[in-house]
């Protein structure tokens, strides 16, 4: 191995789920792959465009706890880069929305691996949006954040400024939150969150079994554990969420 060249490392967003939201750029590095270390958020039917030969390794399988299995798909990168190959790193949504990427972009960085990134669509702006819920909407709201939910506003690890989240009057998108959906809308209402608000949960969007469940922040712990919410599954809480937009014609993935 020690004549081999120093391979690379592609970050590829691959988008919410509907191969028609991988980027062009993705899919070319997709294609050009020598080895793909993909997550099963991934549009995983675009692992078909691989060429033959290509290694394609599952890192969403990946036994024991979060920090573990970071630490394992970074010594992956490294040593598949290490040894002169082209490396995607193919996830879902968007590298940089809660999804590592940078992590894994600091591992390579200290290693001396070439590093290039193609961002993806995010489930944080596409879910809502494949939901017929706009984030922003001219009059009503001019704003909207993303955060974690992986933690409640109650447990003593989130870093989220709730409070402010509470009385920020723009559109609230939570990823990872629907186990503490409960929490969340409560810590919200206790922080000064109308109750009434518009809230909604997003299900598989961008994928033939999208979900959409809607009611108000009061209504919505309710409504949606009696739904049986499947993951992945986003909550969008705002004046937006009120909007109706009249139905939409289904994308590739969403149609019959
Ligand atoms: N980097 C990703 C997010 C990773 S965090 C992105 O930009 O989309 C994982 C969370 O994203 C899930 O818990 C869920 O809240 C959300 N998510 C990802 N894909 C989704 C989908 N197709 N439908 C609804 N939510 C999704």
């Amino acid at each position: 191995m020690g004549t081999a060249t120093t391979g690379q490392v592609i970050l590829v967003g691959g988008g919410p789920g509907d191969p028609d939201l991988l980027t062009v750029g993705g899919l070319r590095a997709l294609r050009e792959a020598d080895v793909v270390l993909y997550d099963h958020l991934a549009p995983l039917t675009c692992l078909e465009e691989t060429k033959a030969g290509a290694v394609l390794i599952d890192v969403g399988k990946i036994p024991r706890g979060c920090q573990t299995a970071q630490t394992d798909i970074n010594a992956l990168l490294l040593e598949h880069a290490g040894s002169g190959a082209n490396v995607v790193r193919f996830k879902g949504g968007d590298p940089f929305v809660l999804g590592r990427g940078s992590e894994e972009w600091l591992a390579c960085a200290a290693a001396g691996i070439p590093v290039r990134v193609i961002p993806g669509v995010s489930s944080a702006i596409a879910g809502p949006e494949l939901a017929g819920i706009p984030l922003t909407h001219r009059g009503l709201t001019q704003n909207f954040s993303v955060v974690s939910g992986h933690v409640g506003p109650e447990h003593p690890a989130t870093t989220v400024n709730w409070d402010a989240l509470a009385k920020s009057s723009g559109t609230i998108v939570i990823l990872m939150g629907v186990a503490h959906l409960q929490e969340i809308c409560a810590g919200l209402i206790n922080r000064g969150l109308d109750a009434e608000t518009p809230a909604a949960v997003v299900a598989k969007a961008a994928t033939s079994d999208q979900r959409v469940i809607r009611g108000t922040v009061a209504s919505l712990p309710d409504i949606a554990a009696a739904a049986n919410i499947e993951p992945p599954a986003l909550i969008v809480i705002g004046a937006v969420v009120g909007l109706d937009l009249g139905p939409a014609i289904p994308t590739t993935a969403t149609k019959e």
